[in-house]
């Protein structure tokens, strides 16, 4: 027979540890308060059996619910534009005509007026590049040389395009450099840019081909003052956390990469959509090359599987959207 003493020790030691030779213990179905005698003495033949509860299998998940009922930010005309140059390429002027650059491969294959809207680029202030694959870097160095516009990336990114892509230094410094998580006010409060993870790689090619380092690939979410605030995802897979993205500012429209192969394609996109609860989506980052077989037709079909409220908004190489 142990003492009162013993059998409390025993007790709180086995709902600690678990060691072998424990007694079933009641404690286990016993709030976590301090242990008392009672407790510790209790009869457990007449305490009920423990039973695992069977898990109930939701139907949905809660997140979806959500995107279903709940109101999205609505699109308003603000007097910003926002024009696709095809690929991951996008234009953004604020309603004060300030102009900014998301990864500006404006002569990629899907353009057929690439070249001569490179020509025309006169105004830039900022370009932001997501992440270091060419297909992203694009003409970021030929916009910045004839614009001065500052590079606005992850720190190890604007290092890698500095030296191997030849980004001017002195418009790569910190001012607009962050990593994930940082928010920077830019252009005087016009646009405040925030860096979000994406799941994809990064790596800064030169001239010749060689490779360099250039830490993570992300995503930008650009709230625009006294406008929308736009999240381009850059190159990513869907992940759980894109349901954090709208946790400070909810999201008016998502350029979403849809392409597959490389990035998510049309099914999972739209799951993106889902956890993102944007007004509008974009699809990009589709048919620049035959691998990137996501359509917008598809990214359609997914969207409508799920019930979701966003519009999609298919925009052509060249179009503008008044946001
Ligand atoms: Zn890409």
């Amino acid at each position: 027979m142990r003492s009162p003493l013993l059998a409390l020790l025993v007790s709180v030691g086995c709902a600690v540890s678990g060691f072998v030779g424990c007694e079933p213990s009641p404690v286990v179905n016993t709030p976590a308060t301090a242990p008392s005698a009672s407790v510790a003495a209790a009869p457990t033949a007449t305490a009920p059996a423990p039973t695992t509860p069977v898990p109930e299998v939701p139907t949905a998940a809660p997140v979806a619910s959500i995107a279903t009922t709940e109101a999205l930010p609505p699109i308003t005309k603000s007097g910003a534009k926002l024009t696709w140059y095809g690929h991951a390429a996008f234009k953004l002027v604020t309603p004060k005509g300030k102009v900014l650059f998301v990864d500006p491969w404006i002569t990629n294959p899907k353009n057929p007026t690439g070249k001569d809207d490179l020509a025309k680029i006169d105004k830039a202030d900022l370009v932001l590049v997501t992440h270091g694959h060419f297909d992203h870097v694009g003409d970021a160095v030929a916009i910045a040389k004839k614009t001065k516009a500052k590079l606005v990336t992850t720190f190890d990114v604007g290092k890698a395009m500095v030296q191997h892509v030849g980004y001017p230094k002195d418009l790569a410094g910190f001012d607009t450099q962050g990593n994930f998580g940082g928010e920077l006010a830019l252009l005087d409060g016009e646009v405040n840019v925030t860096f979000v993870p994406a799941v994809h790689s990064s790596a800064v090619q030169n001239a010749k081909g060689d490779a360099f380092a250039a830490g993570n690939a992300g995503g930008f979410v650009i709230a625009v003052k006294d406008g929308p605030v736009v999240y381009h995802t850059g190159d990513t897979d869907l992940f759980s956390d894109m349901a954090l993205v709208p946790t400070k500012r909810p999201i008016t429209v998502m350029l979403a990469c849809i392409g597959d192969h490389f990035v998510m394609g049309p099914d999972r996109a739209a799951e993106a959509v889902k956890l993102v609860r944007p007004g509008m989506v974009v699809p990009m980052h589709f048919g620049t090359f035959p691998v990137l077989r996501g359509t917008p037709e598809a990214f359609e079909g997914e969207l409508k599987k799920r019930g979701l409220a966003t519009k999609l908004q298919v925009m052509q190489p060249g179009a503008t959207l008044d946001l």
